[in-house]
């Protein structure tokens, strides 16, 4: 038997006990004729204590840092004094009688028993080595508790987890498709599904009114801190529901799971806050707001229509906004400061950022010469800004007045510590467009996807004004993250052919692609809507970790390269031959047009 406990689990109520564990040497130090060994696993570390001259505990001596030992020992108290409140097993150690060595180590390429700034890139290629520290035993245990809470509470009410296939069709979510060649059918590619939406939407098709799955998705787009090229949701639809049937699961969902699994943090409201989306550009400049923090955007078009300054008068005659924030405190900001915030909102796409300084010795600021002081009372007024604020401005396009204000507050929610790490601010989003229109494509894309349900009454709009066209779609967010996306669908073919046509999609294009998805909605399908959470992105949030990779076990750089095994990797001849492949590895300009 390789061990009768865990290390971790060993209390003073268990002194007077053998035991024998295995685990790894996570420190190690010799005090004259005493040898002294923190045993771990994933449970906990314990010490043990054995004199390295007996024959039988010579290994105490030989072991390294991460040699995997097994030892047996009698549990005892530690001597009055010697005990270790840090440690959950800090009032025993075990009086070694036999150490065997089960596996040496080499010398690691970074220490796991201290959490240093080791290099990224070394951390990805040993990964393995890297998830022994205990913060990512801690990232691995959370999201296990996180995915078996969901699956817990979703299986009680009913919900069935069904598995969908990884090699499918285009499903598209704005992303670019990962394809796979097929062998059998040469010349013909599988799409990993982006999300398993057109198959849970079939799903309600056949009935099962309920169902989850803790879902991959695969998008083959750039990689940020919050993204990966394959990450997981859990994907959710239900029959016979409208938005708030789907939103009240969720709801309810995350508040319990707060409770249960996360007892360091608590919830900002309850019941979560609503915004419609047209709201929260409004106040926050962006449709993912932190709502832990305040400082809130304010248009000031009313307030200045009448105003000298020709840069605003610019603006509002081509239908700009002037939109400001409120900075608490920072009315002394030195002019090195106001310039660093102009570089970082001109690098936004704004054509500048104007200030107006409420300092104890009166109004200062780039745009003091500006207002007029009955303007500045105004703007007081309708801000509340206060002597020692610094008010910052935006005049422009409007979404990019609301792009640099909304990135402006989540610069000083840091800076200034404005909002609460252990506050977790969930929230809906409601009432988003339908169709958002690319410029440089000159076409009409889905601002959700396409099988979302446009608003009712909207359907007129399609022949008129499809930017005006709301749809039936709903982002759950949570501290400036959009957490999750959801919509009630569209279930009648006539209304999904019109969206697809006004995508662009020829009848042909349509068949080719969604054939399946509209010849299913012919067949009695029930109205349907859902959700899906992304998994890593909470996860990451509920650890307090700054990037999805620290809750992945086996994640990829910011070039998409798995540096443990080294992959993407080229095919051999055989492989691309059987899959009749042929690679054209020109440069773009080496291609002729
Ligand atoms: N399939 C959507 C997504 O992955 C979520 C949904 O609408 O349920 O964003």
């Amino acid at each position: 038997m390789y061990k009768t406990h865990t290390c971790g689990e060993l209390r003073a109520e268990h002194a007077g006990l053998i035991v024998t564990l295995s685990g790894w040497v996570h420190r190690q130090r010799d005090h004259g004729g005493v040898t002294f060994i923190d045993l771990r696993d994933r449970y906990g570390i314990v010490q043990i204590v054995g004199d390295a001259t007996q024959p039988r505990l010579a290994a105490l001596q030989q072991a390294r840092s991460e040699w995997v030992i097994q030892v047996t020992g009698l549990i005892r108290l530690r001597p009055a004094g010697a005990e270790n409140p840090n440690m959950q097993t800090g009032q025993i150690e075990i009086a070694a009688t036999d150490v065997q060595v089960l596996n040496p180590s080499k010398p690691l390429p970074f220490l796991v028993n201290k959490d240093e700034d080791t290099d990224e890139a070394l951390r990805l290629k040993y990964r393995y080595l890297d998830l022994r520290h205990e913060r990512m035993q801690k990232n691995m245990l959370l999201r296990h508790n996180v995915i078996k809470f969901i699956r817990d509470f979703l299986s009680d009410r009913g919900f069935l987890e069904i598995e969908t296939p990884m090699l499918f069709k285009t499903t598209p979510e704005g992303a670019r498709d990962f394809l796979v060649p097929s062998r059998l059918q040469p010349g013909t590619f599988y799409a990993l599904p982006q999300s398993p939406q057109q198959l849970k939407q079939l799903l309600m098709v056949s009935g099962f009114d309920r169902y989850f799955q803790i879902a991959r998705c695969f998008r083959d787009e750039d990689l940020r801190g919050d993204r990966q090229l394959e990450f997981t949701q859990l994907d959710l639809e239900m029959s016979f529901v409208h938005r708030d049937d789907v939103l009240a699961v969720i709801e309810n969902l995350f508040t319990e799971m707060v409770e249960k699994v996360l007892p360091n943090k608590r919830l900002l409201a309850s019941p979560w806050p609503r915004l419609t989306y047209t709201d929260s550009v409004e106040r926050y400049g962006s449709d993912k707001p932190d709502l832990r923090f305040g400082m809130e955007l304010y248009n000031l078009n009313d307030i200045l229509a009448k105003s000298d300054f020709m840069v605003f008068q610019s603006v509002l005659k081509v239908g700009g906004a002037i939109k400001c924030i409120v900075v608490p405190g920072c009315s002394e900001y030195t002019r090195r400061e106001v310039d660093e915030l102009t570089t970082f909102v001109k690098e936004l796409g704004a054509k500048g950022l104007a200030t107006l300084a409420l300092s104890a010795e009166g109004v200062k600021g780039t745009a003091q010469k500006f207002i007029k002081p009955e303007e500045v009372d105004a703007i007081k007024s309708k801000t509340g800004a206060g002597t020692g604020d610094l008010v910052l401005f935006v005049a422009d396009k409007k979404d990019i007045a609301n792009k640099c204000l909304s990135a402006l507050r989540l610069l000083f929610r840091d800076r200034l510590k404005l909002a609460d790490p252990n506050v977790l601010a969930f929230a809906f989003v409601l009432d988003f467009p339908m169709f958002e229109w690319k410029e440089d494509e000159k076409k009409w894309d889905a601002a959700h996807h396409p099988f979302t349900m446009p608003k009712m009454e909207d359907l007129p709009k399609f022949e008129t004004d499809p930017s005006s066209i709301l749809s039936d779609a709903y982002d759950m967010v949570l501290n400036g993250y959009e957490t999750a996306s959801g919509s009630i669908r569209i279930h009648r073919s006539d209304i999904q052919q019109k969206v697809f046509e006004l995508l662009g999609l020829s009848n042909e294009e349509i068949h080719a692609k969604f054939g399946h998805l509209l010849e299913a909605f012919e067949y009695g399908a029930p109205p349907h809507g859902g959700i899906a959470p992304g998994i890593d992105r909470l996860v990451m949030i509920f650890a307090d970790e700054p990037n999805i990779r620290e809750v992945i076990a086996f994640p990829k750089n910011q070039s998409g390269r798995d540096m443990m095994a080294d992959a993407p990797s080229e095919a051999s001849a055989i492989q691309l031959g059987e899959l009749r492949l042929k690679l054209d590895l020109r440069k773009d300009e080496e291609k002729k047009p």
